[in-house]
């Protein structure tokens, strides 16, 4: 094996795999580690159901980066349009004005070229017309907001930058964990490795870090996000451990951002301790704008339409939690029954089913019945009935009365048969990590200096993300600060 190369590029998801192709692109010699085996690599990147979220004028930008779209499918959509203004705006909005506005600006400005910068590397995407779009009158309308998911989603997004790191030449190194950095006191000079061969020392003139949050590590989600994270699920890959994020740490960089938080959904709650890749991220359960959900003591415990999904599914996870027993039933009365998301209708779900409300209660394991039957029974009353029902835009018909009122999408739960799905939390990933210098991902020690030659991409970079997170912004900001990262790195090996 060889021991010495230009950059190395620790990981292999999207930020990483982003990074080596835009090392590579300069000229520089890239090796990426990455400590899962092959069959298992690619990290919570490959999981991801592909959305990017990026900045865009018209339709001709969409036809520009999905150029086999066909007329007919042109001319039956809208595709809108989501200007830089808008996307500072849900970042500000769902961070609660915590993020970071250089990272932002970075993020916000290079999103498109990014798109089109993938797309020339063979990255393909397709328009999320089943997930983002509302249907009317025969035409698909789009928000903007979630245009794009990559092809074949997040397999076919790894797919499409592995075969264009490997080849450009880039190398890559399975089931080889970087274990720490190395320095010679003024700059990192490689990385120690455990690998197929022990241990190992790589020499490099820069090391980008793209290894993800901590995730998976039940003793750092437990120190980090409180007690009860141990028994979260995690949606992605096993071994985003905090590697990158300790090693960092270790040699002086700054941590910043939201430590305590993380992004989780509602996840089956039989679902495996994380992720698999025969069920992808068709565990979670998206459709509970349309239910109400109950906890074990039979009682609601959050507005399930206080906004679109899209806007408040990346903290139920978190609320679940928090819940006696941590976990949920969603309750679907039969009107709604045909609004469910494909993932409800995978053979591994934890589903009852049942012809009336008490047969439901007897079914619903760990809840109280009795207590269930009185909930719906008051939910049912306070429903106003005389505001349309609209699944496709907030229609406001919501609850009067109620201590945990919903506001929109109330339905009364009285038309069997009724379907009901449990639930617990499911971490994506956690929202802390290492300060970089917004222009070129470097990583910045505790005096907010420069770490020579050290870069950092992806979830383990903090700063971004507070409270909640705008879907797609994950992969976006992967490949924006990867792209950086690797273009930084490889100019600083080679200059
Ligand atoms: C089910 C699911 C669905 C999602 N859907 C979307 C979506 O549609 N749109 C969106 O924007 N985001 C989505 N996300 C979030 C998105 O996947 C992440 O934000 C993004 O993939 C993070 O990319 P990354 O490259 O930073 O990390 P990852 O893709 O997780 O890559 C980290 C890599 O580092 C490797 N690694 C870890 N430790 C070491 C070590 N010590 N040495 C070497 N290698 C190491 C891992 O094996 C892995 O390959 C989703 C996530 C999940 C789990």
């Amino acid at each position: 094996m060889k021991t010495s190369t230009d950059v190395i590029v620790v990981g292999a998801g999207n930020a990483a795999l982003s990074a080596a192709i835009a090392a590579q692109e300069q000229g520089a010699q890239v090796t990426v580690l990455e400590r899962a085996p092959e069959s298992e690599s690619g990290g919570n990147s490959r999981y991801a159901a592909g959305a990017f979220r990026f900045i865009f004028n018209d339709a001709q930008d969409i036809i520009n980066l999905v150029p086999d779209l066909t007329t007919d499918e042109i001319q039956k959509t809208d595709f809108g349009s989501y200007s830089a203004q808008r996307y500072f705006d849900d970042l500000y909005q769902v961070t609660r004005y915590r993020t970071d506005p250089d990272l932002c600006e970075v993020l916000v400005s290079q999103s498109h070229d990014t798109m089109k910068w993938l797309r020339g590397k063979g990255v393909r995407f397709t328009p999320i017309w089943g997930r983002s779009a509302i249907k009317r009158d025969g035409r698909f309308i789009f928000t903007g907001e979630l245009t794009l998911d990559a092809w074949g989603g997040g397999e076919g997004l790894i797919a499409a930058e592995k075969k264009a790191a490997l080849q450009s030449g880039v190398n890559i190194l399975y089931e080889t964990g970087a274990m720490d950095l190395l320095s010679d006191g003024n700059r990192i000079i490689g990385v120690r490795t455990q690998g197929p061969q022990g241990t190992q020392e790589i020499h490099a003139k820069s090391v980008v870090l793209a290894c993800g949050g901590f995730e998976a590590n039940t003793e750092w989600r437990t120190r980090y996000l409180g007690p009860g994270w141990e028994l979260a699920k995690v949606r992605g890959s096993r071994f985003n451990n905090g590697d990158g994020i300790r090693m960092a740490l270790d040699l002086g960089a700054m941590p910043t951002g939201h430590w305590s938080w993380c992004h989780s959904v509602c996840w089956d709650n039989h679902a495996p301790p994380t992720g698999d890749l025969s069920v992808g991220d068709a565990f979670q359960k998206f459709s509970y704008p349309y239910s109400v959900m109950i906890n074990s003591t039979g009682r609601r415990f959050v507005d399930e339409g206080m906004d679109m999904r899209i806007k408040t599914y990346s903290k139920m996870g978190r609320i679940i939690l928090s819940q006696p027993d941590q976990f949920a039933w969603q309750i679907f009365d039969s009107k709604v029954v045909p609004l469910l998301r494909d993932e409800y209708r995978i053979k591994r779900v934890t589903k009852v089913t049942a012809a009336t409300l008490e047969e439901l209660a007897s079914k619903l394991d760990g809840v109280d019945a009795q207590s269930f039957l009185d909930e719906i029974k008051s939910f049912n009353a306070a429903v106003d009935t005389t505001t349309p029902f609209d699944p496709q835009v907030k229609d406001g018909r919501g609850t009067k009365g109620l201590s945990v009122p919903k506001s929109n999408w109330a339905q009364t739960i009285d038309q069997g048969p009724f379907e009901a799905y449990q639930v617990g939390c499911g971490i994506t990933f956690t929202f802390g990590g290492l300060a970089i210098s917004p222009a070129t991902s470097q990583v910045l020690d505790t005096a907010n200096k420069p770490i020579e030659g050290l870069y950092a991409a992806g979830e383990m970079v903090g700063g971004l993300f507070y409270f909640g997170y705008p879907g797609g912004s994950g992969l976006m900001a992967g490949s924006v600060f990867g792209r950086n990262a690797g273009l930084h790195a490889a100019q600083s090996a080679i200059a």
